[in-house]
């Protein structure tokens, strides 16, 4: 099909335009740049964005996140065209482990269920039992009858769901690099500068930053604490691109990030241009080889099965 834009009009109209000419939704994860948010036809955490990617109707997914978000995309819907507007837009997290390391580790504990973040790649997904958010891991972990459990990648997610279950859990030595800037003693200072304020962060955060939060939350779940009338003032311990939305969204409230040294660099590669030309070329597309495809979506499956 050839499409017809106006070269010279403003970026948003342009992709406005062709993302209808291609029947395409645009997903953005809260960590995106305030701009690519904005344009997007919905913004959220990682179980929202697969959710929504299990139920479009488009023929095109435009993933504004990292790859493994792109890839669990396709894995629910290959029959659709899933592109990444930027194919280096990885997660180093996820990139923690591979499927062979995995499969050691379950020959180390052959009698344990393995559950993966979903910050993972493909491969490791097929490789475990069922997948989880920062949202629902909990709740997927404690769904387990098994009371063995290896976790990966993230080590400080896994301790957070070990301290609210009664599991036996093996975790993974992976991390979130940009979470791990967050520390506690910016959440000492910023509680004795703004005392009124709550402290919200993310379970990638270490333990030490988890012990010091009123509320440890997934973006989405932070996204709807800040709605409450309760909350006027907001410290917020994760990825600095969730400040956009919330101040967006909450006019009138003071939201205050932990440090602004928390930038994930990956997240910020998806640009407006890049959204654009992805659109134009219909590339970089993301797809799963199907043997690996139909494993991992059993993960994810049973993972949206109980949320
Ligand atoms: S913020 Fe951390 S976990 Fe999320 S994509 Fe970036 S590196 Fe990965």
């Amino acid at each position: 099909m050839t499409v017809h834009i106006d070269i010279d009009a403003p970026l948003t109209e342009r992709i406005l335009k062709l993302k209808k000419e291609r029947n395409a939704v645009i997903l953005a994860h809260n960590y995106q740049l305030g701009e690519v948010q904005d344009i997007a036809d919905f913004v959220g955490d990682s179980l929202e964005l697969s959710q929504n990617a299990a139920k479009t109707k488009a023929d095109v997914i435009v993933f504004c996140g990292v790859h493994f978000m792109a890839e669990t995309a396709s894995i629910l819907n290959p029959d659709k065209t899933v592109l990444l507007p930027d194919q280096h837009a990885g997660c180093p997290m996820a990139n923690m482990i591979n499927a062979r390391q995995l499969r050691e580790e379950k020959k180390k504990f052959p009698k344990a269920t393995t559950v993966c973040y979903i910050n993972t790649t493909a491969e490791v997904k097929a490789e475990s039992d069922i997948c989880c958010t920062s949202a629902n891991g909990v709740k997927v972990v404690e769904s387990i009858p098994n009371n063995e459990i290896i976790f990966v990648p993230d080590q400080y997610l896994g301790h957070f769901i070990s301290t609210k279950t009664r599991k036996t859990m093996h975790l993974w030595p992976g991390y979130c690099p940009t979470h791990a800037r967050i520390r506690a003693e910016d959440i000492t200072r910023l509680r004795s500068e703004y005392p009124n304020a709550k402290a919200v962060v993310h379970p990638e955060c270490r333990p030490e930053v988890i012990a010091m939060a009123d509320e440890v939350l997934s973006t989405g779940g932070i996204i709807r604490y800040a709605r409450r009338e309760d909350v006027k003032e907001l410290i917020v311990g994760t990825e600095l691109g969730i400040i956009h939305r919330l101040r967006k969204e909450n006019p009138g409230k003071r939201f205050i990030p932990v440090t602004e040294q928390a930038v994930c660099p990956n997240m910020k590669l998806i640009t407006l241009e890049k959204v654009l030309w992805s659109l134009e070329e219909m590339a970089p597309l993301v797809k799963v080889a199907e043997s690996i495809r139909v494993k991992a979506k059993a993960a994810v499956d049973k993972m949206l099965a109980i949320v």
